[in-house]
């Protein structure tokens, strides 16, 4: 089975990876766009942030992220030594959450440990730490460094001979009654395989038009900025903190995100994010005053609207898995193994309705 995957972010690329793993003929093409695709810009933080909050249906595709991101760093360190995609199982520090007893219970559900902690013990461990605030300790939340992930997984595609174009962004789809016929590119050439698969991020509301088909998928700006380490090594946890966050990188890089903006489709920065952003990290890390933070970008989620994301198919050989908004990351693994049985015709472990992009469409 010949399948076109369209969209080298996360999505696209764990996708492809499954279906080729599955036997399957498995092209990628993606469009480069301008600035970096959201899976670049993310933290790349492997769980939900106030996970307790999220429905059923987002909980179930995060569950395992961080054994399969585990897996695969070595699975891909096997395959080239150097690149490392950094998973830090480095747990994150909760700070204030208003519904502390709702999380609890959730973590006593989950079997996920949210400890409770009172000041002084936060002032004791994290002394870098504005003092005098409380917090629930998630001992097993990880991160994974993103844009090496993105790399990694470019770099063994081309190995395992994956067809691989970064530069043929996908102008129209072509389309006849119920099926997909081809997918025409900008330099006008058409390409053709039995299944297609649109993981274009917040661009694939736009592609699907051009078939006739719209799904409700926005562009959500998100922007961050980048420290380095000011505390010599002590910063070895994530914290999050009225719903931002920083996130250490193991050489020194603190990130600190990150903003939600509804601006459509400009992934350009702005000085007002990087004000906030630096007030909300000079506040939490007092250490971090009088220093500039080096870098600051932007990228842009795939934002549908309960921030479910819609995997399966439109038509009998067009298949979605996008709109994973603020946990494409988290996501990826589980989206593309549900992905991965529909298009077989297994029975997937999850049950696919909820994120069944047909009752979606505009009628
Ligand atoms: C600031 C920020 C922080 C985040 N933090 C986290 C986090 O900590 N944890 C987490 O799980 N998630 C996080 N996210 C969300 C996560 O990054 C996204 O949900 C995820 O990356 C979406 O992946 P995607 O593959 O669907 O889209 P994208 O990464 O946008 O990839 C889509 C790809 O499609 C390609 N494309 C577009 N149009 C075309 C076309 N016409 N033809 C060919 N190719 C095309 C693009 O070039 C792009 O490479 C964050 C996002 C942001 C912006």
């Amino acid at each position: 089975m010949k399948v076109l995957i369209i969209g080298a972010g996360v999505i696209g690329l764990l996708t492809a990876r499954r279906l080729h793993h599955e036997g399957c003929q498995v092209i990628v093409v993606d469009a480069a766009p301008e600035g970096r695709p959201a899976s670049w810009a993310g933290g790349g933080i492997l769980s939900p942030l106030y996970p307790w909050r999220y429905p059923v249906e987002i909980q179930q595709l995060t569950a395992s992220a961080d054994q399969y991101y585990l897996s695969l760093q070595q699975e891909l360190l096997a395959l080239d030594a150097s690149i490392d995609i950094e998973v830090e199982a480095q747990g994150m520090l909760v700070l204030e959450p208003e519904d502390a007893p709702e999380a609890r219970q959730w973590g006593a559900r989950q079997g996920v440990s949210l400890r409770s902690l009172e000041a002084g013990e936060i002032q004791r461990s994290w002394p870098y730490l504005k003092r005098g605030v409380e917090g629930l300790w998630f001992s097993e939340c990880a991160h994974v460094r993103n844009p090496r992930l993105l790399r990694a997984l470019r770099i063994e595609m081309i190995q395992k001979g994956i067809l691989f174009s970064e530069s043929l962004p996908v102008q129209a789809m072509v389309r006849s009654g119920d099926r997909l016929e081809s997918v025409r590119l900008r330099n006008g050439n058409l390409l053709e395989a039995d299944h297609y698969v649109v993981c274009a991020g917040p661009w694939s509301a736009g592609l699907l038009v051009s078939c006739g088909l719209e799904l409700p998928i926005q562009p959500v700006r998100g922007q961050m900025l980048a420290y380095r380490d000011p505390s010599q090594g002590q910063m070895r946890a994530m914290v999050l903190y009225q719903g931002r966050y920083l996130i250490p990188r193991r050489d020194g890089v603190i990130l600190v995100g990150s903003t939600v903006e509804e601006v459509g489709f400009d992934a350009s920065v702005t000085p007002m994010a990087r004000e906030a952003l630096q007030g909300f990290a000079e506040d939490l890390v007092p250490m971090l005053r009088g220093q500039q933070p080096f870098a600051q970008w932007a990228g842009l989620r795939p934002a549908s609207p309960r921030g479910v994301p819609f995997i399966g198919s439109l038509l009998d050989n067009l298949w979605v898995s996008t709109g994973h908004f603020r946990n494409g990351l988290v996501m990826a693994p589980a989206s593309a193994e549900l992905l991965a049985d529909l298009m077989l015709g297994r029975t997937p472990l999850l049950d696919p309705a909820p994120y069944q992009p047909r009752h979606s469409l505009a009628k």
